[in-house]
Order: structure tokens, then sequence, then C-alpha cells
């Protein structure tokens, strides 16, 4: 902070040339000239540390910046938009980091289509629940846009929708399923929409191959196999060309529910022509073909049989075709099933409605009255197949579960395997020590050899040979693989090539990156401002700065020091107050604490009549930082609060900027507020933010 005027510079007579350089040197000085030259390091030093949390912490939250803050990069980023009867396509989010928040922007003249709008469940940042893909950009173009076309009803496809379409509205297309996922979605979502708003959905059938006319656009949905019912590719006839998106798939041939992907007409559409393929690439460093969904029906049937007591099931909520064998199995068995988790009950409701899943009557039992059946006589199926901390399995195996004691005799089934680099391994890790603890049989998808089993997982995305398969059943003149994370993409280029795609007709694109058509030429035509918005469990949006700071205070802590001071004499009216949390605890070091004491009460009476008061919090901020990282080495957040008292009842804080009030009334208020103030300091939660 600058002083605010030259005569404050005047007054700074202490910090003299020759000790900011024997400072800079890191030469201790004698502690009689300098009142803080008892430290053993150096202002410098301390800063410096200051600023590597800042910035470490900066560097944590940039992986999720906003537009504004990546358009800023230069002039490379800036929005370049060009008025040429070109195609465009602006991968807004899924085109890094693993595919998710994905979102697909096509733009044609004055028309666009927006393809998925997903959102991120993986950011591992304090109090954010999942990140959406920012849509400023979108925004500039709202007049142009005429829909929302989905692939699937998977949260990264979907999960951005209640954000963004209030904001932009358009109707949302897509199949049965998946509209049913995106109006129980709208349903559950915590925060109010905009006055006026309203939801308009759209069902599209895929096994009519029913084309719709959106703009200058024909849309249609192929059925395609995947982990969720209802997945389709998006084809898009565009007047430059088609395009087709895969959205999640692989091409299981003999899945549960007979709904086989639509290979036909995927056949018929590349024999008329298909300008670009933009073909998901999840897990195409995967050689081979990915095992039929159906392979793990007959494990269910085997570990239900061998089970002497109560059967468990871990599963991803979204996969009906698993709930359906498991209701086979159980009813083979003659089992009834309790259902556990928010989500799972969610996806099961909407597959009900539809007629989607076949269960006989009185399959199943409230999880509430599970108790009642007899041990042999039950499956429960629940969620928290990832270990995720306040799952049903998880409560279960730590013993908080409202309904469900686990004991020996009882059979825990994961079906399904930890999210490869989302450290959910180590979530599900502990999980697993917890109920081997308890005498309980664990069956885990990604240890069936051990564990002595059949198969229990088979992935719902595709594995090299099928990403070939695609490739040659849909003939496309260029390809962009989208949908997983860079090298991922790289492997699905190589594998194009090899289909035929000359490497020319490719592209690796990153999310923002313009990527123009004409029905002969493809190329990168700039970027649009791209970036990543944070939101927290109650569905708000939180700012990045604000994130930046609960990434501070979670490495480093907060340390506030209040101090009162009479204006007149420039004296402290109490000791000064020091609220630490976080940081170090401050009755086990007594002695840094009546150090920062100290140095305190020295600091007021050195500074406090010869500047002024913000200049003089500034140079507090700073003396703290310096002591208490000289004492611990450590850069906690530092919030100096100064209540300035006049002579009568004239009252100066920090907080109204130094701006003189002179009536008592006021005084006496800014008294019952200090003290309020310092109340709710003194007894705040650990938790701060
Ligand atoms: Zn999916």
């Amino acid at each position: 902070m600058q002083p605010k005027n030259n005569n404050n510079n005047k007054n700074r007579p202490r910090q003299s040339n020759n000790q900011r350089r024997s400072n800079n040197q890191g030469q201790k000085q004698s502690p009689q000239k300098q009142p803080q030259s008892q430290m053993s390091t150096s202002r410098g030093q301390a800063v410096r540390a200051q600023k590597r949390s800042q910035m470490d912490a900066q560097r944590i939250v940039a992986q999720y910046a906003t537009a504004n803050a990546t358009s800023m990069r230069g002039d490379r980023r800036a929005n370049q938009i060009d008025d040429t009867p070109r195609l465009r396509m602006i991968g807004l989010g899924g085109m890094d980091g693993g595919g998710s928040k994905n979102m697909i922007l096509i733009e044609y003249l004055n028309d666009a289509i927006v393809m998925d709008c997903g959102n991120d469940l993986g950011v591992d940042l304090p109090g954010i629940n999942y990140a959406i893909a920012d849509t400023t950009y979108l925004e500039s173009i709202k007049h142009k846009l005429r829909g929302y076309v989905l692939t699937h009803g998977h949260l990264d496809h979907i999960g951005g929708l209640t954000h963004i379409v209030p904001k932009i509205p358009a109707p949302i297309y897509g199949s049965r399923f998946t509209i049913g996922m995106v109006e129980k979605q709208f349903e559950n979502f915590g925060l109010p929409f905009p006055d006026g708003f309203e939801l308009k959905t759209v069902v599209m059938n895929e096994e009519t191959h029913e084309r719709l006319k959106i703009g200058p656009f024909f849309v249609e949905l192929v059925r395609i196999t995947h982990s969720i019912p209802g997945s389709t590719c998006i084809i898009l006839d565009t007047p430059v060309g088609r395009i087709i998106n895969t959205g999640d798939f692989r091409l299981d041939p003999n899945p549960l529910d007979h709904e086989r992907s639509d290979t036909e007409r995927l056949k018929e559409l590349g024999n008329e022509g298909v300008l670009l393929l933009m073909s998901d690439s999840t897990t195409s460093e995967r050689p081979g073909r990915t095992p039929s969904e159906s392979t793990i029906e007959p494990t269910f049937i085997d570990l239900l049989e061998r089970a002497p007591g109560r059967v468990f099931i871990a599963m991803f909520s979204s996969n009906i075709n698993r709930i359906q064998m498991i209701v086979n199995a159980a009813t083979h068995h003659g089992r009834k099933i309790a259902m556990d988790g928010r989500s799972l009950m969610s996806t099961l409701e909407v597959a009900v409605k539809l007629g989607m899943i076949r269960i006989p009557k009185g399959t199943f039992v409230p999880i509430a009255n599970a108790s009642n059946l007899k041990d042999d006589e039950l499956v429960v199926i629940s969620t928290g197949v990832q270990g995720e901390p306040s799952s049903a399995l998880q409560r279960m195996a730590t013993g908080e579960h409202k309904h469900i004691k686990l004991k020996e005799q009882d059979t825990v089934i994961l079906s399904g395997t930890p999210i490869p680099e989302s450290g959910n391994d180590k979530l599900v890790g502990d999980m697993v020590d917890n109920l081997i603890k308890l005498g309980v049989h664990v069956f885990r998808a990604d240890h069936i050899e051990i564990d002595g089993c059949g198969p229990l997982h088979v992935s719902g995305h595709a594995s090299l040979d099928e990403y070939a398969e695609m490739i040659d059943m849909t003939k496309p003149k260029f390809f962009i693989p989208i949908y997983g994370s860079y090298r991922s993409k790289h492997f699905h280029i190589e594998c194009a090539v090899q289909q035929g795609v000359p490497r020319a007709n490719t592209l690796n694109t990153e999310n923002g990156q313009v990527v123009a058509f004409t029905p002969d030429k493809m190329e990168l035509a700039g970027e649009v401002p791209h970036g990543t918005v944070l939101v927290d469990q109650t569905g708000a949006v939180v700012s990045n700065i604000v994130v930046k700071d609960r990434v501070l205070l979670a490495e480093e802590g907060l340390v506030a020091v209040v101090l009162t001071i009479d204006k007149k004499t420039g004296n402290l009216l109490t000791s000064p107050d020091i609220i630490s949390r976080g940081f170090i605890y401050m009755r086990e070091n007594e002695e840094v604490m009546n150090g920062l004491r100290q140095e305190l009460r020295r600091a007021v009476q050195q500074r406090f009549k010869r500047v002024d008061l913000d200049r003089f919090k500034a140079e507090l901020k700073d003396h703290v930082t310096h002591y208490l990282f000289d004492q611990t080495q450590r850069s906690p957040i530092i919030i100096p609060v100064v209540n300035v008292i006049g002579g009568k009842g004239e009252v100066r804080t920090a907080a109204n900027g130094g701006r003189t009030k002179t009536a008592e009334d006021i005084a006496k208020e800014q008294e019952r507020r200090f003290q309020e103030m310092r109340e709710r300091l003194l007894t705040q939660d650990a938790r701060v933010d």
C-alpha cells in the first residue's frame, strides 16, 4: 500500500538504505538501534515466504480460473470473432483434464447449438462441490443460441444446466431418460431460479430416427451403449456438413436391456458422408474391447448364493442395468431389496416412471424396515462405491448409519472401481479396512482374484478396438477427439490415423480454441474466453479469490490482532488481543504470543502518531507477518483491526476507512459494535471462512 501523501514519506526515517541493504543480505542488526533487529530473519525473507504461500494458493486455484482471468494472459487469449460463413466448433469444457464439465458449442452465422452441459465433481478445493464451464463467451452470443442437445444423463454432461440455462435460456433436447434426469436435476436444485424462467425440454425419439429442425440445423439422436439408459450420439446436420458427437460410449454386443448400439444407423450416416466426428476418448489407452455388462450377472447370482447373511452392494447410482441384474439375482434367491443413497433413489425413480426397469411387486422394502427381515432375505443396494465420505456404505463402515449396523457374516460387494487419478482409491482403501475390521466378507471389483469371485464391474467406456470401429463406421473427413485428457485424445488421434484419417485432418484441441470448417478445410481460428466457475454445496457460485483465501487459511491459518488506541495520546487502551485460528495453539506458544504483544505495543508507540491510519494498518500487517515468520517460519493470513477512540467520544476505526465522526451517540454505537465484533472473533469456530 502506498502512503496517501508525501508527508508520510518524511515520517519514514527508520528504514534507511543501510538497513534495507543489510536486510537484503540477511545480516543481523544490533538490537539497540533497530527494534526489529531481534529477529533473525530479514523482512525480505518474510515477504518472500508470504509471496510463496500466496503463489502456491494461486497456483492451486488457477487450475480453475474464470474466463476473465484466462483472457488476461495476452492477446492470444483475446476474443477473436470472425464473420466468414464458416462452421465453428468450440469446446467450452471437456477438452482437457480428464473430460469433465463437458460442453461443446457449434456456431454457424447467426445460430448456435450447445452439445452437453456438464459439471466437474472432481474439484478438490475447500468448500467446493463442483465446477462448471465459464459461459462468458456463450453469453456474448446468447441471441444465437437455439438449444441444448444432450448425449446422456450423467452429471458430467448435464450437471451445468441448472446454472447455465436460466441465465442463457433455450430448449433442452435429449432422449426420454436423459430428459427425465434433467427434469429431476432442476427439481432437486437447491436455489431459486430467476423470475419468469421456464424449463423447456423436448424428448426426441432415437428409435424412429426422429429428426428435428433447430434453426438451420437438423438434429437426430442415435442409440449407443454406455452405463446409463438413453445414451445417444448426436447427429447434427449443418449447412457445411454433418457433425457426429458420439457422447460417452462403448459398443456392448449384449447389453442386459437388449438396447444395442444402433450401428446400422451409424453406418448409414457414415455412407452418406460425415464432415466431422467428435468421439469420446475417456479410455483410448485401453487395448482390445470392453467386456459386455452382461458378463457380471452370473457373479451376482453366485455371490448371493454363497452369502451366509445380509448382502450389501455398492455401485454407481445411474447404472440401471446393474440394478436390474441385482433385482434379478435377488428375486432368484428370494431376497428383498432395500436402497440407500439419494442419487440412487433419484435415478431409480426416473427409470421406474419411464418403465425402464422391471421390478416384481413387493421386491423393495424401506431401509428403515430392513432389520425386520431375516439376514439371508436381504440385499441392500447403496451408494459409496468410490468411498465418498458421506455415502451410505461409508457410514455403515464407520458405524454411523442410522438403520444398519454391519456385523460378521455380512457380505459387502463393491461393484465399481475407483475412478483413476481421482484420489478415490485411498478413500475406498480406508473404507475396506474398516469393513474388514468388522469381520465382513468383502468382494471388490478390482481385486476379484484375491477375493475369489467373477467379474463385478465393466467400464461404461469403449476400448481401442471399439474406438476404431466407431471411426470405421462413420468414415469422417475430419476427426476431433473429445471428452478426455490431452494424452487420451492424443492416442485416439493415433487410432484415427490408423483407420485412414489423414493426420492433417485431425486436431487435439483445448478448451476455448475455435475450430473453423468449410466443406474441405478444418483449421484453428483463434480462441474465445473460457474457464471454470466454482460452485459450493448450496449451488452458489464461489469467487476464486475466496477460494484462494480458503487454501491459504487451510495451509497457513489466520492471526487477527485487535488494537484499541486512544486517539489523543496514541496509547493502547487495552492489552492487544490476538486471535489465532489454524496457525499455532496459543496456549502452547505463550512466548511467541507475548513477544507479539510486545511488538504490537512497540509498533503503536513508534508509528501510530506518525502515519495515517491506513498506513499504520499496512505497516502493522507487515510487521506482524515478519515477526511471526521469524518465530515460526510460517506466513498466516494477518488481519489487523485497529480501533481508535477519541477523547470526546470520537471514534475512528479502520473499518470505516478512517472517517471521523463526532457525535457522541455514534461513538457509543461504535464501541458497542466493537465489543460485539470482539466477542464474535474471540468465540469464532475454528473453521474460518
Ligand atoms: Zn457418461
